[in-house]
Parts: C-alpha cells; structure tokens; sequence
C-alpha cells in the first residue's frame, strides 16, 4: 500500500465526475452530501480506494433502477470516517447478502438480466480495504435499494 494523507472529499468528487457521463447513459442521478471546499484528510492509498469507489459506484449504476438516484455520503465518526454510497435499485435478498463478497458470486438477479461482470469487484473491495484494516459492509431491502460502507483512517494531522 501506497499510504498517503489526501482529502477525500476531493477524491469523491474527481471520482463522481468521472462517472458522470456512464450514470447518465443508466439514466441515475450521482449526488454527493458533501460541501464543497470542506477538505477531510484521511490516511490511506488514494489511489485503491479510488478503486472501491469505482467499484462501489459502477454496481449501483448497474444494478440500479431507470430514473435512480445514487447518493456518496460522508460521515465523520472519532477516529474514522464512513463513506457510504446507497442506490434505489433492486436490492439484494437476505439470503445473498452475506455472500456478494465471495469471488465470482453474483446474484441469479444479475446472471439472468445479463448485465456483464464477473464477480470480482466486491471481492477486490473487501481485498483493498482489509490490507486497510478497516471494514466494508452492505445493508439492503429488496425492490429499496442497497448501501455499502467502508471506513477509512482519519488523519489527525490536517
Ligand atoms: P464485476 O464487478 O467484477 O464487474 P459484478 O458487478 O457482478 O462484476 P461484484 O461487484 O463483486 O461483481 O458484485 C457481486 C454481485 O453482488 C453482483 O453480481 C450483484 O448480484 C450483487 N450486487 C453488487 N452490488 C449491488 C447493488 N448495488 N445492488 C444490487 N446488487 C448488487
Ligand atoms: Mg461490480
């Protein structure tokens, strides 16, 4: 790991900008809870949990419904702070939920729908965000939508 002290809010929002034009093509709006020009540094490899927010985000792009809505929020806790990126789609079912971490699961959701993946992008977030220490997990309602939050390592020294 590449650990550097970076702001996360400018990360988020390089990042979301990135994704901008492929959220309109699913026709889901990408919002943010941030304001803007309030920086929060945490300690971390930048450039691999740009990689989870990509993962994080495309998911909810693709699993997402028409006309969605996908919100990255950004929670300060003590010595961490939570992002969490939440999607109005179709959800996940209690029984998968423990399992979408797993190398090349997919849901048969997903398998039948014939969107394409293979499976390994929770699996490299779960990866990325261990060799952290810190926690990634999923919460969802079928036919509500799902969240997904990951903690990161707050810098004290700003
Ligand atoms: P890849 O990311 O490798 O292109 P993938 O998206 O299928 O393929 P993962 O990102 O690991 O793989 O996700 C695993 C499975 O979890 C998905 O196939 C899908 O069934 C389910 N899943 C993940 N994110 C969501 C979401 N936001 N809403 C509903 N289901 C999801
Ligand atoms: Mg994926």
């Amino acid at each position: 790991l590449n650990i550097q002290k970076f702001d996360i809010v400018s990360l988020i929002t390089e990042t979301t900008e990135q994704l901008i034009d492929k959220a309109k093509k699913n026709n889901i709006s990408l919002t943010t809870n941030l304001k803007n020009n309030s920086a929060i540094f945490v300690k971390a490899d930048r450039l691999k949990i740009q990689q989870v927010l990509i993962n994080l985000i495309d998911n909810s792009l693709k699993y997402g419904k028409m006309n969605g809505k996908t919100t990255i929020s950004v929670f300060p806790l003590i010595d961490q702070i939570l992002v969490e990126v939440t999607d109005n789609g179709y959800g996940i079912e209690e029984k998968n939920l423990s399992r979408v971490f797993e190398r090349f699961y997919r849901t048969d959701k997903s398998r039948s729908r014939d969107i394409g993946g293979s499976g390994l992008g929770l699996a490299i977030v779960k990866h990325i965000l261990e060799a952290h220490q810190q926690t990634v997990n999923v919460r969802s309602t079928e036919g509500i939508g799902t969240t997904f939050g990951f903690t990161l390592a707050k810098s004290k020294t700003n």
